[in-house]
């Protein structure tokens, strides 16, 4: 990863564990889900309101890590105003970011923001942490009852 994209990664990292986009609970979801993170012992709660098909709204709620926090944080950001379809396929492309499906140098103008987290694939442990977030999403949108584990 080259610097500039590692100082960014810096960057977006402490500014979303310092103020967290969407933090609070949803009274009005319509699913929900609850994940957890053995390995580093994050927690996390995300709640989906999705109307016709459209995420209308995404909140989350936890406890966790720097790169937990931050990876939901712009993840309720990624998702909110998709489709269903449109949201897994940012899930799709996020997961293939980190865990190095895109290769070294992948092209990122599909993901933003999402982009500064191609770096998490040189460590596998913060890979987990990155992923849970997006892991406890999917299985809200495909309303799964149990709770989701990276273990
Ligand atoms: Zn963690």
């Amino acid at each position: 990863m080259d610097q500039e994209l590692r100082e960014l990664y810096q960057e977006v990292i402490l500014d979303h564990n310092k103020s967290p986009r969407n933090f609070r609970e949803m009274e009005d979801s319509t699913q929900d889900s609850e994940g957890y993170n053995p390995l580093c012992g994050d927690t996390i709660h995300i709640y989906l309101k999705i109307n016709d098909g459209i995420v209308t709204d995404v909140s989350f709620q936890g406890s966790g890590c720097a790169i937990s926090k931050a990876s939901a944080s712009l993840m309720t950001s990624a998702v909110k105003g998709k489709t269903k379809e449109e949201a897994e396929v940012v899930f799709k492309n996020f997961l293939d970011l980190i865990t190095g499906n895109l290769g070294e140098n992948p092209n990122t103008d599909k993901l933003g923001k999402l982009a500064v987290f191609a770096g998490v694939q040189e460590f596998p442990v913060r890979v987990k942490c990155a992923s849970l977030a997006w892991h406890t999403m999917k299985a809200a949108l495909d309303e799964k009852e149990t709770k989701v584990t990276t273990e």
